[in-house]
Parts: C-alpha cells; structure tokens; sequence
C-alpha cells in the first residue's frame, strides 16, 4: 500500500466507523460561510466551507485551497453565515418541553422542597404531564417528545440530554441526537435524576456508570443537605471521568475541586437555579479548580428555551457576578467541545474537523467576534440546523437551497418575512412523520384539557373508556349510565387530580413568539436584579 494510502487509511479508521463510501456516489454538500472550528487553536475560517458527505465531515476547505477532488460535483449552499458545531445540550428534560416557565413565589431551599411538598407544581406538572402522555387520556407521549426535539432544533441543538426513556421519538433521536443512544462516542451516557435511596439503587447506578457515563442530577439547591448529596455520591465511588454531575448549586469548593481532580464533569444551568433558588453554582471555585463546565437550560417550567437562550443568561451571571471571568471563547466552549468532552465524544462532536459527524448551526454574521455573535444570537439568527448532513430547520430560501427534498414546513415567523422552516421526518427510522403544526395543535388542546378531544382520543380505544368509567365510579355523580360526556371528562380530570389546575399556554417554539415567558421571568422574585437585563438580548437591532 502507498504511504499516502495507508495514511489516508489509519486516518479513517481512528476517526470511526463512518468510512468514506465510493465518490461515484451521493457528492455531498458543500455548505459555505465562516467556519468557527472550535479546535485547539481557535481557528476561525471566513469565506471557507465544509465538504458534507455521508453522515461525516470529510473536509474544512479555506479560502484559496483547492477543493478535494470528490468535492468537485457536492452540491454548493450558500449559508452566508457562520458555522458552528451544532450545540449540545447536556441538561434538559425534552419531555416538559410544551410547559410554560412556571410562576414561582419564593426562593425555594433545594429541589425536594418543589418536586414533593408543593401542591401547585403536583397539578401544574406531575398530574398535567400523566393526562397528557397516558395512553387512557390524551396519548401524546410521542408528541411530547417531538416537540423537545422541534424546540432544540429552533435553538441551533443538535445533541440532547435528558429524553425521557418511555417517549417513543426522543428516546429514539428522532431529529436531534439523544446523547443518550446515540452512538458518537465510546461510550453512551445514562441520565439519572435521582440519587440512590437504598444498596440496590445506588449499585444499580455504579451498573449504569460502568457501561456508559454516569448524567446525574447532584445538590441542586443550597444547604448542608446538599453538600451531603456528594458524599452519598462519592462515598458510592461514582466519582470520577464517568461522571457528569448536573447543577452542583450546594457544592462546596473543596468539592468541586475533588471532581476537577477525579476528572469529573460538570453542567451549570445557571436560569433554572435563579429562579428557583436565588443563588447558582460556584462556577468561580468550579474553573479554578480546572473542572470543565458545560451550560445547558434545565428545562422549559424554569429555564431558557434552549442553549442558546442560556448563553444569554452565562452572559450576564459572567459580566455581573464573576466579573468576566470566562471569556467569550469558553463560554462557547460550555455548549460545544466541554459538553463532547464530557460524554467522550470529543473526537467526533463537538467541533469543525475532517471525520467529525457534520452537526452543524449556521447563525446571522452579525458580531466581528465569532463567539459574541454566538453568545448574542437569538432564535430569529438561526439560519440553518443539520444533524448527521441532514439539514432539518432555517430560514426557508436557505432550506430550498440546502435541503434535496421538499418536504418541510412553516415552523416560525419572524419580522420582516423571515419564516423559519422545519422538516419533521425521522430519518432513518420508522416513527411516524408528525407535523410540527399539528403537534402544536394536539398539546395545546390537551394542556387546555379539552374534553372533546380527550373523547376523540380514547373514543377507539375500550379499555381506556372502561378505566375512565372505573375512575368516574369513585367520583361524585358515579359512573354515567351512557356513553362518557364532556362533562363527564371534566368531572374525572377534576375529581381525580384536580385538573385544570389554571389555563396553561404552549410554551411557544422561539423565545421571540413567546412574550409570557419573558412577563414571567421578570416577575420571579428570585431573580437578580442584573438578569432583568435578558430581554435586551432579544429586542431587534
Ligand atoms: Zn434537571
């Protein structure tokens, strides 16, 4: 074999599995702008492209350089933006994603005090959450999930944490990759949001950390009970590179600097923790100690839409709080390479290279700095998302452009005409295609509570109407002698779990559509006064 040859060979085979097919086949894309590498060096390439073929990047071609001879026919796109890889999102709960934020009335002490003592949020959302994805109520768990993965998707996400195992598209990565089946890496993260209770739990968690990296919800809150939280955890030998630990809020310096030792990681989720709490993270004590931190949203009931949206608020906690302590470059980092790293995908994800998977955003050149224009981009900037070389949502002459078929749909519209589009096939696999506007459609009707459409819903299904009857049986009035009415749908869902609990919107795809979540988030008492500045970020310039 030539030097060259073998070369090119052990090259692809330490890149992975994705090997180059034949050139004769598919050329690929060849998508142009300022490609932000996110390498090493820094390296940012204007006027430069990126050669996609075959689920991989094959190549970076700068300004000047010859294109690689396979590149000669790839389809030419046009992005007129810059290119970053596809942000990852290392902590969020795609489920509760149709939620609005919630209104929250004081400065809770750590998660226990909301998740199991408080009335309101057991109606808002446990209860909520059960009608909507039950198979004998609404049955939307499919839509559930899609709709987290539409709304990573209009936030430039390509990577997601948290989808909830018993939804059938997350769980399957239908658009977005879960990190958790995806296979990128070595290994395939396992997500937990509960510490072990008893021996059997916390041996099933070290189980769950030998195959894959450890996600684990860890002293979200303040207060001597969480830092108790990790020595459970340590004492447990969870410690260590397989470990990711989520929030952190109670962890002490010295902690902290115990994970950054062991090789742990961690993810800051800094909206969440103010507007539950009041206070976040030691991140200060956190880069001191040299642990890598990733930033993501928690999730919609007390977070920012998406990565994006949270960069907005490490924005502001940095300039306000840590004095700039992280540049712009690492807070671009915290939602790219560190979150890569941390699932050990940092040989394929996380960055613009040659054998890197082509997860990609394209965003508005708006800022001379390639990592403000980043940290300042809102959802309205978002010109183009691809998972896999699968150009899945953008602004729609960019879509026509860079998308072989046609088959998307509105998805958001902003000033101006500028109309965002979104294809909702699950490549690759054989869910169901379910458009975007009628998800949309189904979870507004059923976080309504709307009683016709529960009895659309089950009216097929026998089983499901004989459970309602049986629940409607322990209820004042009793079973009905015939066919279930609305009433009677109004009758159970208020018997049984005191629902509706108030009127509760979608919360909208785009921060843009969405001025509740705004209203709210200025309302919460927890809030620093220096956050109120957020909605500066989204007012068009
Ligand atoms: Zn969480």
């Amino acid at each position: 074999m030539p030097l060259l040859a073998a070369l090119a060979v052990s090259a692809s085979l330490t890149l992975g599995p994705a090997a180059s097919p034949p050139a004769a086949r598919d050329p690929g894309v060849l998508l142009r702008g300022k490609v932000v590498t996110m390498n090493d060096a820094g390296d940012v390439w204007p006027d430069a492209g990126l050669w996609i073929r075959s689920g991989r990047i094959e190549a970076v071609v700068r300004a000047g350089s010859p294109l690689p001879a396979g590149a000669r026919s790839a389809r030419v796109v046009e992005s007129g933006g810059v290119i970053y890889p596809g942000l990852i999102d290392l902590h969020n709960h795609p489920a509760h994603a149709a939620y609005p934020l919630m209104p929250v009335g004081k400065a809770y002490e750590d998660r226990y005090e909301w998740r199991f003592y408080d009335d309101a949020y057991d109606r808002r959302i446990t209860y909520s959450e059960f009608v909507l994805a039950s198979p004998d109520y609404y049955d939307l768990a499919a839509e559930l999930g899609r709709y987290g993965e539409y709304k990573a998707l209009a936030g430039g996400t390509t990577s997601l944490q948290g989808a909830d195992d018993g939804l059938p598209s997350s769980a399957r990565g239908c658009l977005v990759r879960n990190v958790e089946t995806a296979d990128v890496g070595p290994r395939r993260a396992v997500s937990r949001v509960d510490l072990g209770r008893d021996a059997r739990e916390w041996a099933d968690l070290a189980r769950a950390q030998k195959d894959g990296v450890l996600v684990l919800h860890l002293a979200e809150g303040t207060g001597e009970r969480m830092a108790d939280e990790y020595r459970a955890v340590e004492r447990s030998g969870l410690v260590g590179p397989r470990l990711v630990a989520v929030h952190g809020v109670g962890l002490t310096a010295d902690q902290l600097g115990d994970m950054a030792a062991r090789g742990a990681g961690l993810v800051w989720s800094p909206l969440s923790n103010f507007l539950l709490y009041g206070t976040t993270t030691d991140v200060a004590a956190a880069k001191a100690a040299g642990l890598d931190v990733s930033l993501a949203p928690d999730w919609a009931p007390s977070g920012s839409k998406s990565v994006l949206g949270e960069l907005k608020v490490a924005d502001l906690v940095n300039k306000h709080r840590l004095n700039g302590l992280f540049t712009d470059r690492e807070l671009a980092q915290a939602v790219t390479r560190n979150p890569a790293r941390a699932l050990g995908w940092d040989r394929r994800a996380g960055r613009l290279a040659a054998g890197y998977v082509p997860d990609l955003v394209v965003l508005d050149d708006r800022n001379a700095d390639p990592y403000r224009n980043l940290i300042e981009a809102t959802e309205e900037n978002v010109r183009l998302v691809s998972v896999a070389g699968d150009m899945l949502y953008g602004d729609e002459p960019v879509m026509a452009r860079a998308r072989a078929t046609p088959d998307v749909e509105p998805a958001a519209r902003f000033p101006g005409d500028r109309v965002k589009v979104m294809a909702g096939d699950c490549p690759g696999t054989d869910l169901p295609p379910m458009p975007l506007t009628e998800t949309r459609d189904r979870l507004q009707r059923a976080l309504a509570m709307d009683p016709r459409f529960l009895l659309d819903r089950v009216g097929p299904k026998p089983e499901s109407v004989r459970r309602i009857r049986a629940e409607l049986a322990r209820c004042p009035g009793g079973e009905p002698p015939g066919e279930l009415t609305p009433p009677d749908i109004q009758r159970v869902l208020s018997c049984r779990l005191g629902l509706p609990f108030e009127e509760t919107r979608l919360s909208a795809l785009t921060t843009y559509e969405d001025p509740e979540w705004m209203n709210r988030l200025v309302a919460n008492p927890n809030l620093p006064a220096y956050l109120k500045a957020l909605p500066d970020y989204y007012r068009r310039q």
